[in-house]
């Protein structure tokens, strides 16, 4: 079946979920993360989708829920941060208390890596390897990882150029099916690009869409190019829904 072939019959009638991944989905992947933003036309298909009937429309990130907040300021929208621990309502400092030792260790490791930088989130650490320089930049994130051992309580996910240490039991599989569960979709569409992706994809089924971005071993059911084709297939589902 092609891809429109598939957004056709996911279109379809009843309540449907629509997850977008941001960073490498919705954006272009760029040097400087802050600086990111969703590529031209993405946000505003992404509003006109969450406004008709029957459709929820999310975003679910690695990012923090207040940056996701300065990029997509739609009340339409859900706006799922750190892999779905984070949709701005939760206070809870304790958060990052588990992590405390290994966020000394980790600032000191990345005092040695220049280009490296850590990320503090609210209940996640996040190593960014991105602009280190070249075989360094490899060990660094495998010196990181091994820190961390396998008994241990803290969860560890490598992505692209980034290796995140979390408390959270909770990943984007998890989350897009207690979005599906509250809001009563009958079938899902995730769309993203990297390793923590992989884990919406892999709790799908038949009857959703999922599309992964770029290359990359995956287990969606389809593939495009890059984040430029996304609009595309927002644009396909309202004029389908509408
Ligand atoms: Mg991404």
């Amino acid at each position: 079946m092609s891809l429109d072939d598939a957004v056709i019959r996911f279109a379809g009638s009843g309540r449907i979920l629509c997850g977008f991944d941001f960073d490498g989905t919705l954006s272009e992947i760029v040097t400087d993360a802050a600086t990111a933003t969703a590529i031209l036309g993405a946000t505003e298909s992404l509003e006109r989708l969450a406004g008709l009937d029957g459709v929820t429309v999310a975003v679910l990130s690695g990012r923090t829920h207040a940056e996701l907040v300065e990029r997509f300021d739609h009340p339409g929208l859900m706006l799922i941060g750190e892999h779905g621990y984070d949709r701005g309502e939760d206070e809870d400092s304790d958060g990052l208390t588990p992590l405390n030792g290994l966020i000394d260790t980790l600032q000191t490791l990345v005092a040695r890596a220049p280009g490296s930088r850590l990320e503090i989130k609210s209940r996640s650490v996040v190593l960014h390897t991105r602009n280190v320089l070249g075989d360094i930049k490899e060990a660094l994130a495998a010196r990181a990882k091994a820190m961390v051992d396998d008994e241990s309580d803290i969860a560890v996910m490598e992505g692209k150029e980034v290796v995140e240490f979390s408390v959270t039991g909770t990943d984007k599989g998890a989350a897009l099916l207690d979005l599906a569960g509250e809001f009563g979709a009958e079938r899902i569409l995730y769309i993203g690009d990297d390793v923590t992706d992989e884990h919406a994809f892999a709790v799908l089924g038949e009857n959703d869409l999922t599309i992964r971005v770029g290359p990359g071993e995956t287990t969606a059911m389809y593939r495009v190019a890059d984040p430029s084709a996304v609009p595309p297939i927002i644009e396909r589902l309202i004029e389908l829904r509408s």
